[in-house]
Formats: structure tokens, sequence, C-alpha cells
């Protein structure tokens, strides 16, 4: 794969991904940076990965290095260019217009959504997370039985163009198929307030199934994190076939539920959006995570998706390397899949572009219904 990229989206709508790290990061804040996983006593380097390959191969040249320089090569430009200029370079090299940052995980200081899409000269848009909103509302004493207006006053003025969930993280994804009642939310509220850690962390199965189900209901298009992610999530409880009773009995309401990431499950989650009208799906996260095998994870999933459900996002956290790469693969990778079809005669060239339109930034800008760029 080193031919430039035949069909490509000229710019991307990013509808996942948080906030860049501003801070200079030495060798060990980098590479804890560069995956959800953490770096332990092992020794072992995340450089010595598809990822790491993937780092040196195509974010190297942006900073003035060869393809394969060495990782303590990379680091060290990388320290001497310092973060601004880093974030400035790879940032805007991923030809993005539109973020749709999730504000809600913030384990150390992150730019602003409106500072990360400068730097991309695109426009910011927020997605609230739901968990991290209901426990701020705990932290400040909202009472069990005031909490359900408030939660709904709170993301009605919050201004996102959706809402995300952490289920998976918290208590897997069989969420139920109808909404808990206000009678089962108070009196969870109060096991929650008598096993109360500091700072509060939801993870209760009225709680978080209650605030998936209002966001539904208030008409904010959901994501859901599904599949791969850091060492936090049982992988086991996070295949998104568990979503479908909640799918099937939310499908009236007509609120787009996107499921993000979905790796190794992308197949179930291909196979949801193609039999639910309100379902949609992306590979986030597992393709700069799989660097230059990312290609086969992007035409597994188009195998069964209808190509108006399929979405782009990087899921980039922190590493100004992340959204490009995410950016740069994901380009590569639909383009690769819609090449193979073109060149087998399956498809027309001029096909093949709408589709990459779509997927690449059609699609999210319908379902969060934002502004065509200026
Ligand atoms: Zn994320």
């Amino acid at each position: 794969m080193t031919a430039s990229p035949r069909f490509v989206t000229d710019r991307l709508v990013d509808h996942h991904c948080h906030g860049l790290v501003q801070r200079d990061l030495d060798r060990t804040g980098f590479e804890s940076l560069l995956n959800e996983g953490a770096v332990g006593s092992s020794g072992i380097s995340l450089f010595d990965s598809m990822l790491g390959i993937a780092v040196r191969r195509w974010c190297g040249p942006l900073l003035g290095l060869d393809a394969q320089a060495s990782p303590d090569v990379y680091l060290a430009r990388r320290a001497e260019l310092g973060s601004a200029d880093v974030n400035a370079r790879l940032v805007s090299a991923a030809g993005v217009s539109d973020f749709i940052v999730d504000t809600g995980f913030v384990p150390e200081p992150l730019c602003e959504p409106s500072e990360l899409a400068a730097l991309g000269e695109g426009a910011a848009h927020e997605v609230v997370r739901l968990e991290t909103t209901a426990e701020a509302l705990l932290a400040e004493g909202v009472a069990p039985d005031a909490f359900a207006a408030r939660l709904v006053e709170r993301l009605r003025g919050s201004g996102a163009v959706g809402a995300k969930s952490i289920a998976a993280y918290r208590i897997g994804l069989a969420l139920p198929p109808v909404k808990p009642t206000d009678e089962d939310l108070v009196s969870a509220l109060g096991e929650v307030a008598s096993d109360r850690s500091d700072p509060v962390r939801l993870a209760h199965p009225v709680v978080n199934a209650y605030l998936a189900w209002t966001a539904i209901e208030q008409g904010m298009p959901l994501q859901f994190h599904v599949g791969y992610g850091d060492n936090d999530v049982d992988l086991l409880d996070c295949d998104p076939l568990r979503l479908t009773p909640f799918l099937r009995a939310t499908r009236t309401y007509e609120v787009p539920v996107l499921l993000l990431h979905n790796y190794p499950f992308h197949r179930n989650a291909a196979y949801l959006a193609q039999v639910f009208d309100h379902v949609y799906m992306d590979v986030g996260l597992a393709v700069h995570n799989t660097g230059a095998f990312s290609d086969a994870i992007i035409r597994e999933s188009m195998e069964l998706v209808p190509f108006g459900k399929m979405l782009y996002s990087s899921d980039a956290f922190g590493l100004a390397e992340l959204y490009y790469l995410g950016s740069l693969l994901f380009r590569r990778g639909l383009s690769s899949a819609l090449e193979r079809l073109v060149n087998d005669g399956d498809l027309g060239a001029g096909e093949a572009e709408r589709i990459a339109a779509m997927i690449g930034a059609e699609n999210s800008r319908r379902v969060y219904g934002l502004p065509e760029p200026g």
C-alpha cells in the first residue's frame, strides 16, 4: 500500500475524538498515550507494534524524519520541536473539517474542542458523556428524586450534538428493552449513595440504563463505546449483539444509535446496522491500533454494512499522531476496498467517489445535523 489512495473524501468528519495533550512528553508519557493499555514493568515497547510502526512510517516524515527513523530519533525530534509545533503539523495534516469531541473523559488537562478544531482549520462540536454528567450531578449533591429532571435539564442545556454512553465500561451492553421507572431510579441512586466511592463512579444496571434511555427520549444521537478499549473493559460483555433488545426497543424513536470501534466484533456491528434502521457503526480506535493491517477491518465491516450507515472516527486521545494516523489509514483502507471493486468491474469510479464521500463525511453530517463546511 504505497500508492496514493484513489477514492478519498476531501475532508473527513471525525465523529468521535477527544482533546489533545498540550504538555511536552517524555518517552513514558508518549508510550502511555499511544494506546489505552498501561505501560508496565515488562520493558516491552509499544513501538514494536502495528501502531508503533505506523507512527514512524507516517508521522516521522511530517516531523522531517525518514519513514523508518528509530523510536529514540523520533522522540528526540518530537521533543526538539515541542508539542505545540507537533500538534499543529499532525492535526492540520489529518484533513478533517469537523471534530466531534467527547468532552467527558479528562484524566489530565486536554485542549478545548475549539483549540483542536483551530489546528485543523475545522469546526468543533461536542458530545456529552452521560455517566460524567450524572456523576457531576451526584457530586453536586442533587437528591435522588430531583435527579431525573436535572439530568434532562443538563443534557438539553449542553449544546451537544449527541450523547455518549460508556455502559460497556461499567455494566456491559445488555441494556434492558424498557426504560427503568423513576421509582427504580430513585431507589438505585439510594444504593449508589450508600456505596459511594470518591469520586463517584457510576456502575449500576438501573442508573446506566436510565441514562441511555433518557438520551434516546431527548432525541440525542447516542454513541456507545463497543468492543475494544482499555483494560477497564470486560470485553466479553461488550459484544454489540448484547445491545439487540435495546436496539429493537428503541427503533420506533428513530434516534440514531452509533456503535463506536466495535473491534473485534465489527462484523456483528455491521449486521446490526443492516437490520436496524437507526443503527450506525464505525471502526474508530481499531484503525490506528492495527496500522497497516486496518484495511482488512474496514473491508470486513463493508461486507454487510449499508454504506449510508458507516462513519469515520479516529477516537484520537491526547497524541496528535492518532488524529493523523486515524484519518490517513482510514482513507487508505476505504480507498483500497473501493479500488478493488472498481478494478473488478463491480462498481464505477463515480460510484466509488460517491461512497467515499458518504462514509467519510456526509453520513455524519446528516446524523448529527452538522452545517455544511463554510
Ligand atoms: Zn473515545
